[in-house]
């Protein structure tokens, strides 16, 4: 076989070839920061680029308002505060998830309360969070986890008849559409992040949507110092701190966000023709997308991995194998569960959640700046899977000497 992985010895199948980098930019990052350099007006109490970025974020996906905020954590956190989440409440999160989901509700001061997922798309299961809702639950937070969105239906429904707030994180779905909607404008709050990794990037950055006046008007105080608008400046009525971004932040990301249509669209066309190619191969399955979800943000492309398929060879040997290959991968989170965090006395709390813990050592999470290749190269991330799965065996024997040694 002259098609051996290179783990046995084998030529890698993107020998010469480079995928896309992450972030990309152009003139238009460059001409928005010596904007904002030479207009002096170098934060957002003076300039305008991070508040209009925050408005077209908004519209983007269908929301009235939009805020700038530091990073995503930050927008978490404001938007429960501003959804009076506060000390003695409970709010609702997904086991499989980054900390943020849950670091956010102890920053709000209130109790993380972790629920199972759906183990096909990964995302909240909305049974389960109805299941856990008590007379102390405030919010339920709903990742679209690698950009598949949640039951939106079923969570609006549920928080309507639970008197409960619904806040989305959107951190890894920019671009998301449920119904035809943007995600982030279904129930309270939506919040996104523009850290580096994510799909649209300033570095750090994070923005928060509502449709909600009042909401607004609340996130938009906590995020500057308490103020409130429209009264003196030193007027500060409530508790807020300072999460405001800069209008370095606010001009890249309108570049950036100018760009995302067309990236979103190459994106999700070779994501879905790399779905069809991983369905092929025995014990690989793309991520589960609800028909309902129009469009993906692709913050990762995932899919599920069966060991009893390639000979048990453990997922992290599959990972590396692909990696040997030149298939960029992360990897998942691991279940909040697992946490050390959540061991230590002051949070200790355990959560069953075994379709969280399974899924974190059976899905495999690539980068997204793959997408952004030639659809040929993109079907290379398929041709690799394949490739190991025909020598499964092997792959696993090698894998196991060089646990052993
Ligand atoms: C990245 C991320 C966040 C936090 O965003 P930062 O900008 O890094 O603070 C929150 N939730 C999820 C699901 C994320 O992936």
């Amino acid at each position: 076989m002259g098609d051996l992985p290179v783990v046995l010895g084998g030529t890698s199948l993107r020998a010469g070839k480079a995928w896309p980098r992450w972030p990309q930019w152009d003139a238009a990052e460059r001409a928005g920061l010596l904007g904002v350099l030479e207009s002096g007006d170098w934060w957002t109490g003076a300039g305008t680029e991070a508040a209009a970025f925050a408005t077209e974020m908004a519209h983007f996906h269908d929301a009235r308002y939009g805020l700038a905020v530091t990073n995503g954590t930050h927008a978490l956190e404001a938007a429960l505060v501003a959804c009076g989440v506060g000390a003695g409440d409970e709010v609702i999160v997904p086991a499989l998830t980054f900390v943020a989901t849950a670091t956010a509700v102890l920053a709000a001061k209130a109790t993380p309360v972790v629920v199972d997922i759906d183990p096909d798309s990964l995302c909240i299961d909305v049974d389960a969070a109805e299941a856990a809702i008590t007379p102390r639950t405030r919010a339920i937070i709903a990742v679209h986890v690698a950009g598949a969105a949640c039951d939106l239906d079923a969570l609006t429904d549920l928080c309507t008849r639970r008197s409960v707030q619904l806040v989305e994180d959107c951190a890894h779905a920019h671009g998301t559409r449920w119904r035809g909607r943007g995600v982030g404008g279904f129930g309270s709050f939506g919040t996104f992040s523009f850290q580096a990794s994510k799909l649209m990037t300033a570095g750090e950055g994070g923005a928060i949507v509502t449709n909600d006046d009042t909401l607004r008007a609340r996130a938009q105080s906590y995020i500057n110092c308490g103020r409130v608008e429209g009264e003196h400046w030193y007027h500060h009525a409530t508790y807020g701190t300072n999460l405001r971004m800069t209008e370095w932040q606010g001009a890249v990301l309108r570049a950036q966000l100018a760009r995302f249509p067309e990236q979103h669209r190459v994106r999700n066309d070779n994501a879905r023709l790399l779905d069809g190619a991983i369905a092929e191969i025995p014990g690989l399955r793309p991520q589960g997308q609800d028909a309902r979800m129009d469009s993906q943000g692709r913050y990762c492309y995932v899919f599920h991995y069966d060991a009893r398929e390639f000979a048990s060879l453990p997922l992290d040997a599959f990972e590396a194998a692909l990696a040997a290959e030149g298939v960029v991968h992360d990897v998942s989170y691991p279940s909040l569960s697992r946490l050390a965090l959540f061991r230590h006395e002051s949070y200790a709390r355990t959560w069953s959640v075994p379709r969280a813990e399974r899924a974190a050592s059976s899905t495999v999470w690539l980068e997204h700046r793959m997408l952004l290749a030639p659809s040929d190269d993109v079907l290379d991330i398929a041709r690799a899977a394949a490739r190991i799965h025909a020598h499964a065996g092997a792959v696993a024997r090698e894998a196991a000497d060089r646990r052993a040694c």
